[in-house]
């Protein structure tokens, strides 16, 4: 399944499947279905049924409907730094030997069509393309294998960078470069773990007003979805509906030469075979 939420013209909001003629509005459907997406996601195993046959049964909504940011208020968002090979290599960085983890504001994050708003405090805006894992079930302290079968679904992420910040701040502290307001776009759906047939093996790439700068695979990471998990669970609990930007490969702005950073009026696309396309325009600060 491909979950979706959006909004309505009225401004209501409601949560959908994505389905190849459009949206399935479930939530006009059924107003008993939960109206959060991480309170779905953790009340899964009792709504799977019953969204499976609504899905079977509903045409698609014939309101003009805006996409939102697919997770409302997740609880965490987990970033993982330096994880291709190939991006490792193009930024003379070593291959690390364990995973490098930060965190982002929950309130950085937007949905697809929203601005990345160019702080004026940073002129160096970095893009990263990123396939973004949502966690299904509460995890602590899990092997790999059974952090596999926590994995709800995958989404598609943008981890917008202030390079300024990330690099030239005292400590060499990324989580303020990484946090600024609209840094974390995500979506436009959550694609659900049996849709995708080999998380290890989906292209990934970035464009900006048409042309790709960054173009690789996941069979590049270096950390897998499920050995992240693990990692992560030894130190914190994972809850449902928390999201991991898994890293991003190579041709971001800061490795080119010249450099190429955002600026205003770009329009940013990011593709990840079977899961879609995010898109965000790119505004400078009124
Ligand atoms: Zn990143």
């Amino acid at each position: 399944m491909r979950l979706v939420r959006f909004s309505r013209p009225d401004n209501s909001t409601g949560i959908g499947l994505q389905v190849p003629y459009g949206i399935q509005d479930l939530s006009l459907a059924d107003p008993s279905l939960p109206q959060s997406m991480v309170e779905l996601i953790d009340r899964w195993k009792t709504v799977q049924p019953r969204i499976l046959s609504l899905s079977k049964k509903l045409g698609v909504t014939d309101q003009e409907v805006g996409i939102l940011c697919p997770i409302d208020k997740p609880r965490k968002i987990l970033c993982i730094g330096l994880n291709y090979r190939d991006h490792a290599i193009e930024t003379k960085a070593p291959i690390p030997d364990e995973p490098i983890v930060f965190c982002k504001m929950p309130s950085a994050m937007i949905g697809p069509d929203e601005p990345i708003v160019l702080p004026k405090v940073s002129n160096s805006v970095d893009y990263e393309a990123e396939l973004v894992v949502v966690i299904g079930k509460t995890m602590k302290d899990v092997s790999p294998e059974q952090a596999a079968d926590g994995i709800f679904g995958y989404s598609i992420g943008h981890d917008v960078s202030a390079r300024d910040w990330q690099k030239d701040k005292p400590g060499k502290q990324w989580f303020l470069g990484k946090s600024f307001d609209t840094f974390a776009p995500l979506g436009p759906a959550i694609v659900t773990t049996d849709e995708v047939s080999d998380v290890s093996n989906l292209r990934v790439q970035c464009r900006i007003n048409g042309e790709t700068l960054q173009d690789s695979t996941t069979k590049e990471l270096i950390f897998s979805p499920v050995t992240l998990i693990s990692y992560i669970s030894q130190v914190m609990t994972l809850e449902p509906g928390d999201v991991i930007y898994t890293g991003t490969p190579p041709g971001v702005g800061v490795a080119r030469t010249p450099p190429r950073f955002l600026v205003d009026g770009d329009l940013v696309e990011i593709e990840i075979e079977s899961l879609g396309i995010l898109t965000n325009p790119v505004r400078a600060a009124s």
